[in-house]
């Protein structure tokens, strides 16, 4: 289970925000300034995600994420920003910082949910793989960007596409089974079919050309180049 820490002095918002994240199926844990946010994380403890106010009673947002960003204990917990309307330097500065997202409140708890996850994946393939550009030949593929290029062409592809993309050229000419592309597209998290992983790679091989990923019979896919 992951855990989110939100740091948020409006209590009505922080508790709104944790009881919609309990819901998702997350851990939270609540801090009304930065000073009980480090003092949890003096304790080692290290939050998955971190929701961060911009104006605190103690240390502004924006000092609090300078500080995680330095400390190699937590450099890599991603941040989402609440800012307030009015707050555009504050947000422009944030994302300067290394925070990965913001929101403006205020905003619907839907929308805040879809966006830490979108980051949970992101973080957690770049754990697994790093998130080093991958060239082969002709082809770079860029996982911060998410741009791929096929002799300096782009091209195109959903999320999932690229993922599968990333995941096979991270090990070129390794075949991969579909468990092990559902399982690191979703976890365990999610039951779906072998045949949409077949779905996602009949397009990708479309938009990228029958030759890149090969199909190995009643194995799986790699790539060949
Ligand atoms: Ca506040």
């Amino acid at each position: 289970m992951k855990t989110i820490a939100i740091i948020e002095d409006e209590q009505d918002i922080a508790n709104l925000i944790s009881i919609n994240l309990q819901k998702s199926g997350f851990k939270t844990v609540i801090f009304y300034d930065g000073t009980s946010l480090f003092s949890y994380l003096n304790k080692k403890q290290v939050p998955d995600l971190v929701i961060l106010d911009i104006m605190l009673p103690d240390m502004d947002g924006l000092e609090i994420c300078k500080l995680l960003k330095k400390n190699p204990d937590f450099s890599m917990i991603p941040i989402i920003f609440l800012t307030a309307k009015g707050e555009e330097i504050d947000k422009i500065l944030g994302l300067e910082l290394g925070a990965d997202d913001y929101i403006t409140k205020p905003f619907s708890t839907k929308e805040l949910i879809a966006r830490i996850k979108t980051i949970l994946r992101r973080s957690e393939m770049s754990k697994d793989y790093g998130n080093k550009k991958i060239v082969i030949k002709n082809i770079t593929i860029d996982p911060e960007k998410y741009e791929v290029f096929i002799n300096n062409k782009k091209i195109e592809l959903t999320l999932t596409e690229f993922k599968i993309l990333y995941l096979l050229a991270s090990k070129n000419s390794f075949t991969f089974t579909r468990r092990q592309i559902l399982e690191y597209l979703w976890g365990n998290e999610k039951a779906v079919i072998d045949r949409t992983i077949d779905v996602h790679i009949k397009h990708l091989r479309e938009k990228m050309g029958n030759n890149i990923i090969k199909n190995i019979r009643g194995v799986g896919y790699r790539i060949n180049l």
